[in-house]
């Protein structure tokens, strides 16, 4: 927790059952490590239900000051808070490459993005938010009515590993700006880092509370679910996420649930087969595939199919896996994923798939090297779950409408890339996906009034962007009486008269319309 450590755990209250957590003991304490060598980066707490509870507490209490700020109070505050991580971008990359394993150049990148949404966010927060007038319409004439979305209080962040700072980031900065305070509990793997923003956040904004952070594992994060906070906003697996929809269930607790994907490329065959290629690879192995919206998958055109697939097998031979200033992608940060990727490869290799590179012996203990697949059925795991390694399946099709149907048969929703001359946007809007690039790759991430969020087993709910903001606000409506009503309808006194004028008036409003042959 930020300067919190005097909140604490004695060791034997950790089932939070008490009000009051005691000091943190040694025994409560988890070590977050590099994965590229299994050094400790950093010890952290386990925070017990009671320490979520006293972090909560003190959220609540900073909301009501951050809220009382008003926008011009608060967007001063979030500009310094966004100079701070600036100014120490390097600082905090480091961080990222320990924690993660990811070059530093890529961390750099995240940190780069999520300082942009943070601009946004503060930047536009008045003017998505504020209130404003709007028309009462014909029957309700006499009276103003006014909308503007107010803070919902606190909001319980639960953010991923793989983009330990951009991704929790799309919910800490936009439920910030919108005028709430944040309890953040990040990845037991990249707690660290979740300090750090925390702590940045605490020197240069300086109100206490306004965004603590709790580190441990799934049961930390389950007691910041049943805190009672506002809303929780979730980045993670679907599986976790179907767990918090049920817990959050008890305490009708809103959710916004950001899962994976298994997001698709569509290349026609009028494409930039070069440009297409290239962003494939970025898209299927940068951070060693270890992206919600990386290219899994490709569908491409047989008319540019052999050139598309020799280019893609080109660059990626080039990508070296490893630790070293040279290397392209890391390794893989969370050891339990190591056998997902290596099961989804032998998966499709068993069932008639072919590795152009990589395969069978691709991965090992730490790295997953680059594997091109083709020739898998549409029905093998590395198709139908997300593999989050550095995979890439492609497919020929014999054109577009063939691309999309196969794209679109997934239980998961969230980006999508397209790479056509002539029908970019017609194929992007017929892709079942939350986003879709449109000849470049993943580039909507990076457009902070895009919103951002997927469908079916993606999520739902949206950060980013104007959408973004009032994700984390609850609409307030006013209608106040400018004038008595000509026609009152909200009394007893209301006779006949009333009711036979208001009929004749919906009749001119409402009554005329095309008719049904
Ligand atoms: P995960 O679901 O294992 O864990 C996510 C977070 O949930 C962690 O902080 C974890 O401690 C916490 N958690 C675990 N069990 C919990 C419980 N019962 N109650 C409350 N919290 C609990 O996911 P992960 O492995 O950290 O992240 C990888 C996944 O995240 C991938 O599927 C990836 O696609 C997805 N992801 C999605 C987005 C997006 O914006 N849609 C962005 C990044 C990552």
């Amino acid at each position: 927790m930020t300067a919190t450590d005097t909140t604490t755990n004695d060791g034997t209250t950790n089932d939070g059952t008490t009000n009051d957590p005691g000091p943190i003991g040694e025994r409560d304490r988890f070590d977050s490590l590099d994965p590229a060598s299994g050094e400790v980066v950093g010890t952290h707490p386990v925070h017990s239900a009671a320490d979520v509870a006293a972090a909560v507490a003190r959220a609540r209490t900073a909301a009501t000051s951050w809220a009382a700020l008003d926008f011009d109070g608060r967007a001063p505050l979030l500009r310094a808070w966004k100079a701070l991580v600036t100014h120490r971008a390097d600082e905090l990359a480091d961080l990222v490459h320990a924690e993660t394993g990811k070059p530093h150049g890529d961390a750099m990148l995240e940190i780069v993005l999520a300082v942009d949404h943070l601009a946004w966010a503060g930047g536009h927060a008045e003017k998505v938010l504020r209130r404003r007038r709007v028309s009462p319409g014909l029957l309700m004439a006499n009276h103003a009515a006014t909308l503007e979305y107010l803070p919902l209080g606190v909001i319980g962040v639960i953010g991923p590993w793989n983009y330990p700072v951009f991704t929790p980031m799309g919910s800490i900065a936009y439920a910030l700006a919108a005028g709430n305070a944040v309890v953040f509990k990040p990845s037991e793997h990249t707690p660290g880092v979740g300090e750090w923003l925390a702590e940045a956040a605490a020197e240069a904004i300086g109100i206490p509370g306004l965004f603590e952070v709790v580190t441990g594992f799934g049961a930390t994060g389950g007691a910041l679910v049943t805190a009672r906070v506002d809303k929780i906003a979730f980045t993670g697996s679907t599986a976790t996420a179907k767990k918090i929809m049920a817990a959050a269930a008890d305490t009708l607790t809103p959710v916004l649930i950001e899962c994976g994907g298994k997001d698709a490329m569509v290349v026609d065959a009028d494409a930039d087969v070069a440009a297409a290629a290239d962003a494939a690879t970025w898209g299927a192995l940068s951070n060693a595939g270890q992206t919600c919206v990386g290219v899994e998958r490709a569908y491409v055109h047989t008319d540019v199919y052999d050139a598309f697939v020799e280019k893609v097998v080109a660059q990626a031979s080039e990508v070296d896996a490893g630790s070293g200033p040279d290397a392209d992608i890391g390794p893989i940060t969370m050891p339990g994923q190591l056998e997902v990727i290596r099961s989804h490869i032998a998966d499709a290799l068993a069932r008639g798939g072919r590795a152009l590179i990589g395969g069978a012996d691709a991965v090992d203990d730490r790295y997953a090297r680059p594997t091109v697949l083709v020739d898998v059925p549409e029905d093998a795991l590395a198709n139908t779950d997300e593999t989050f390694g550095p995979t890439l399946t492609i497919a020929r099709v014999r054109d577009m409408d063939e691309a999309v149907t196969k794209a679109n048969a997934s239980r998961y929703g969230l980006g999508a890339t397209v790479f056509s001359k002539a029908r970019g946007p017609e194929l992007a809007r017929r892709l079942r996906s939350g986003m879709t690039a449109v000849n470049s790759v993943i580039s909507f991430a990076g457009i902070p009034s895009l919103p951002f969020g997927g469908v079916g087993d993606s999520g739902f709910g949206r950060i980013h962007g104007a959408d973004g903001l009032r994700e984390f606000t609850r609409a307030k409506a006013v209608a106040r009486q400018r004038m008595p009503a000509p026609l009152n309808l909200t009394t007893f006194s209301r006779g006949p008269r009333t009711d036979r004028a208001v009929k004749a008036l919906v009749g001119i409003l409402h009554g005329r319309g095309p008719k049904r042959a």
